[in-house]
């Protein structure tokens, strides 16, 4: 037994980290200074984008890329059931209405057949998410969306440092949205960023940021033609998402060697479905999530959970909950997103995770599943 627990996701901080952190805090800037720049560019450049936009959050940074798309009432917008709510909430905050569309069984990912079967005259944005980690089809999303003359919102916040036929995420779609949660790649204790090479979204996204403030001629002067919201991100945290930044390529590597420890554990149990990934992609693993083909998986979630394995389930289909249910949505819309989530259970993935951590994890998973077949 592992007294200590092993949670799902965490964060790996340094002494540089601390420090950075720390001279920040002793600067003219804490907020709204140089930092958020810097990091705006290092992002930016990272990812081979012309622009980026720090905000608060990845939710922030998901409303903000809807509003500057220039979603507003009554438009739809396409995404899937597979994601975090924030992805959706996004969406309806700007008068949007969220249409869902199935997933593939593979990737986990968003169907493109199943987004064109949902396209109407109303249609404006496709809002795929790279679940996981690994990217969506991201060629034919684009192909559709330029055919149908839609703008690609792409929600990567389980994507950065990801590849996609060789080039890097953040510099494939109009807009991408990365998240600094502490869960993800690399984290600013709360933060998002929106990657674009878009110079007319880039600028509507800095005014957004700030209460659409337009500044005038003297410096006392601005002028809000719509209200908006503080979105802004600190320099305290720009300084520790910099700092950060220099190690997320060994963050991913780590992740990948995890996560190929699991596939190398888990190929025998035929009850166990392992993630896929497709020889286009590079998956930044942020989350290793396997399936159970036969077994019932809420006792096997509890069981792991006393032996403090802190696995999770990402995530229960957005269409269960109550605020997309009064949007029509009902149980049984999506049956491919339906099965996946009753065969779905997230195992601890985070770079500080030890070699013993994994291997606890993998002896508890496979002795679990033993005993049930
Ligand atoms: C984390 C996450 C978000 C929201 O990011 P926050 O920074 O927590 O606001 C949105 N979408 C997905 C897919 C996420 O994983």
């Amino acid at each position: 037994m592992n007294d200590k627990y092993i949670p799902y996701g965490h964060q790996q901080i340094d002494e540089t980290d601390i420090v950075v952190v720390a001279y920040t805090l002793k600067s003219d800037f804490i907020t709204t200074g140089p930092k958020v720049k810097e990091f705006e560019d290092k992002i930016a450049s990272y990812c081979g984008a012309k622009y980026a936009v720090a905000v608060s959050s990845g939710t922030s940074a998901l409303h903000s890329a809807c509003v500057v798309a220039g979603i507003s009432q009554g438009d739809e917008v396409i995404t899937t059931p597979i994601t975090f709510i924030a992805t959706i909430a996004g969406i309806v905050h700007c008068g949007g209405i969220p249409v869902l569309a199935d997933i593939r069984e593979d990737t986990i990912n968003i169907d493109p057949h199943e987004i064109e079967n949902k396209i109407t005259g109303k249609t404006k944005a496709i809002i795929p998410v790279d679940f996981s980690g690994h990217p969506a089809n991201l060629d034919r999303i684009k192909h559709i969306a330029k055919s149908n003359g839609l703008i690609v919102i792409e929600d990567a916040c389980h994507a950065l440092g990801a590849e996609y036929k060789g080039q890097r995420i953040g510099s494939i779609s109009d807009m991408t949205v990365f998240s600094f949660h502490p869960v993800k790649h690399i984290t600013t204790g709360e933060g998002g960023m929106v990657l674009t090479d878009n110079e007319d979204y880039y600028k509507k996204l800095l005014v957004f940021r700030n209460h659409n403030i337009i500044k005038g001629i003297n410096h006392w002067e601005y002028k809000v033609n719509d209200f908006g919201f503080n979105y802004r991100i600190t320099d305290i945290q720009c300084a520790l998402g910099i700092s950060q930044l220099k190690k997320l390529d060994y963050f991913i590597e780590r992740r990948r060697e995890i996560a190929r420890m699991y596939n190398d554990a888990f190929a025998r149990p035929n009850e166990i479905i392992t993630p896929v990934e497709l020889n286009s992609v590079k998956s930044a693993y942020h989350l290793y999530v396997i399936q159970l083909r036969s077994l019932h998986r809420d006792p096997i979630i509890r069981w792991l959970v006393e032996k403090n394995i802190g696995v999770q389930v990402h995530y229960i289909p957005a269409h269960y909950h109550p605020c997309l249910q009064k949007c029509g949505y009902r149980q049984g819309d999506f049956p491919k997103a339906e099965a996946y989530y009753s065969r779905a259970i997230s195992l601890p993935l985070f770079p500080s995770m030890s070699d013993d951590d994994v291997n606890y994890v993998i002896d508890a998973v496979k002795s679990i599943i033993a005993r049930c077949t």
